[in-house]
């Protein structure tokens, strides 16, 4: 193993070097820094995240460099904004002995003439989205007909978000003899052809094999009822009080309610989406950075420029359509030598998605139990004890002391013990009592199937939506097809009554039906959807309306359903509705838990 000085780097970068406290390159830098600096060569480098790649190429770009020189040297494309702003970053960090060495980051939402002035005042190094970019080109505030070296960084994020065109047209207006590296988690086949059409004979150096998930990330699942979610991601948090997570939703709609039931049941939690203005995003990330949130929630999009060190868990709310994904998301956790773990929750008709990831990514997945009430408690217990023998005592607070003990000096040490303790922890005990464990379906032997499928294989639900809410039978299934993201003909039997509704689906589908619709809000209310034992027909009977479902054993869902329809509809249901005791209290107690 070299050192950084054995690979050939200069003394003002092994200055930065042990500045930023790096002791010895990692393997993406071993292989491709000496490469880099001896030979001009197009190249092509495949290292998981968190690998160290940004380095890789910067010190090598860096020492390429000519100082003196003002003209642009160097293009860097990266997808994001984030991305591009933290590269820009670190390239500053590792050439801050160089003497007129300037780098400039160019990226959308911020303004284009003062980043064209600082382009103009002389910037070697360029930082760039591909869109930015290609708008500083057109409008000549740029000059990258001279440069030497162009880097993709994270080329198939770029790939993956659409950039193509972008690039390949940047790349155009660049001359045929400089340097490309291309630096990428995976090889999809859009980055081999990006190497294949614009590269020339470029080297290739892998980390690990092709498209292999981080080495350092555990990956395991947990196989849920399609309504249990969100408490199980919740018993999950509470099983790790020390959790630092992104949690992933498919939707922007999907991760600010998840958010949101979170913060409302006391957790450190906010949402990273889309819709979100960028000094809001701006501000959660800053939260998210300094830990003052425990659980971000984000769309894949808005996660692309998350390089958080330490995150301890990737949480998959909801699996994402393509494996890529998958990868680029558990990418988050098990960065620079740290381990993590990589979640997903999962129902059973998803079980072959697992399969697919595992082959695909060369993994295995780890099954897990869903936490038991009694697991949770004495994890808690345990950490509060933990976290007694760490606390810092404040001396503001010697002055209530002498109060205190004469309060408590009827007690043993023993007894306090046992009472301090009882007040941290009656309420997990009481909400984990009210809340009976979660079995995952496979243990509850195929009562599912029985209970709710009909003999020709559909499904009928019960909706708490109807003509009160003003859908007919054509308004509500227009509906459920956008939000089911099912065809016409998937969507059968809509019979709208007044507060509720009934519809029927392929058995198939019930696991997204009951996932999907049971966390919607519609018009400021819970969704609520059952199913139903008859075949449907358009009755509507309380028989329709109910009997006896099959799996429904725990007696938070004892409720009847006719309770339901008559009451002013949209309950809750019950566990998001039971932390309320302990929401009041968990929630005054949360901040003390944030170190
Ligand atoms: P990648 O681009 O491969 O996802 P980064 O370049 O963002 O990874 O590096 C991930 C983290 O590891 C960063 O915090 C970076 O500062 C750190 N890092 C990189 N190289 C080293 C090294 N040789 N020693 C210690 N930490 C490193
Ligand atoms: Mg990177």
């Amino acid at each position: 193993m070299n050192t950084f000085r054995e690979l050939g780097l200069n003394e003002s970068l092994l200055q930065a070097i042990q500045d930023m406290g790096f002791e010895t390159p990692s393997e993406v830098q071993q292989k491709a820094i000496p490469v880099l600096l001896q030979q001009k060569t197009d190249i092509v480098a495949l290292a998981q995240t968190g690998t160290g790649k940004t380095a890789a190429f910067g010190f090598p770009l860096i020492q390429n460099i000519q100082a003196e020189s003002k003209s642009t040297q160097a293009l860097i494309l990266s997808p994001t904004r984030e991305l591009c702003l933290q590269i820009t970053n670190e390239i500053k960090q590792y050439s801050k002995y160089i003497k007129g060495l300037h780098t400039v980051a160019v990226y959308g939402g911020a303004s284009i003439t003062e980043q064209a002035r600082e382009v103009k005042k002389g910037a070697q190094i360029i930082v760039a989205t591909p869109g930015r970019m290609q708008d500083m080109i057109n409008r000549n505030y740029v000059n990258i007909k001279n440069i030497e070296i162009c880097v993709l960084d994270e080329a198939d994020e770029m790939l993956n978000m659409g950039f193509y065109e972008d690039i390949t047209s940047i790349l155009a207006d660049t001359p045929k003899d400089k340097q490309t590296w291309l630096f990428s988690a995976t090889m999809p086949n859009e980055v081999a052809k990006i190497a294949k059409e614009f590269m020339h004979k470029p080297q290739e150096i892998t980390v690990g094999h092709k498209n292999q998930g981080s080495t350092n990330v555990s990956h395991e699942y947990y196989l849920v009822g399609a309504r249990d979610r969100y408490p199980v991601l919740k018993r999950i948090a509470d099983m790790n009080p020390e959790i630092f997570s992104v949690i992933f939703c498919r939707t922007k709609r999907d991760t600010q309610s998840i958010a949101e039931k979170l913060i409302e049941d006391g957790y450190n939690a906010a949402a990273l989406h889309g819709d979100l203005s960028q000094a809001q995003r701006d501000s959660v990330m800053k939260s998210f950075r300094q830990r003052q949130i425990q659980m971000l929630v984000a769309t894949d999009v808005a996660a692309r420029g998350i390089d958080v060190d330490d995150i301890t868990h990737v949480i998959n709310y909801q699996l994402p359509d393509e494996i890529e994904t998958y990868n680029h998301r558990s990418g988050r956790t098990g960065r620079a030598g740290k381990t993590g773990t990589s979640i997903v929750i999962i129902t059973k008709s998803e079980f072959r998605k697992i399969q697919q990831i595992e082959r695909n990514l060369k993994t295995k997945f780890i099954e897990k139990d869903i936490p038991k009430g009694i697991e949770i408690c004495e994890v808690q217990l345990l950490h509060l004890a933990n976290k007694v023998t760490k606390v810092e005592v404040a001396d503001e607070m010697d002055q209530y002391l002498p109060k205190i003990e004469e309060l408590l000096s009827g007690f043993t040490k023993e007894e306090l013990i046992r009472k301090m303790f009882a007040v941290e922890f009656n309420r997990f005990l009481e909400y984990y009592k009210k809340n009976s464990n979660l079995e995952s379906p496979k243990s509850s032997k195929g009562k599912r199937d029985g209970g709710e499928t009909n003999n020709d294989g559909t499904v009928r639900y019960f909706l708490n939506l109807g003509s009160r809410d003003n859908f007919d039978w054509m308004k509500l299934k227009d509906f459920l097809k956008e939000n089911l993201d099912l065809g016409r003909d998937d969507l059968f039997k809509v019979d709208v009554k007044d507060s509720f509704s009934f519809f029927n689906t392929d058995a198939e589908h019930s696991d997204r039906v009951m996932d999907i619709l049971n966390n919607l809000h519609y018009e400021g209310r819970c969704v609520n959807v059952e199913i139903s034992t008859n075949t449907g027909g358009g009755r509507s009977s309380r028989r329709d309306r109910g009997g006896d479902r099959g799996r429904d054993k725990s007696p938070r869902r004892r409720e009847s359903i006719s309770d339901k329809a008559s009451s002013k509809f949209g309950r809750r249901r019950e566990e998001t509705r039971a932390p309320k005791n302990e929401r009041t209290s968990r929630r005054g107690d949360r901040p003390r838990r944030s170190k």
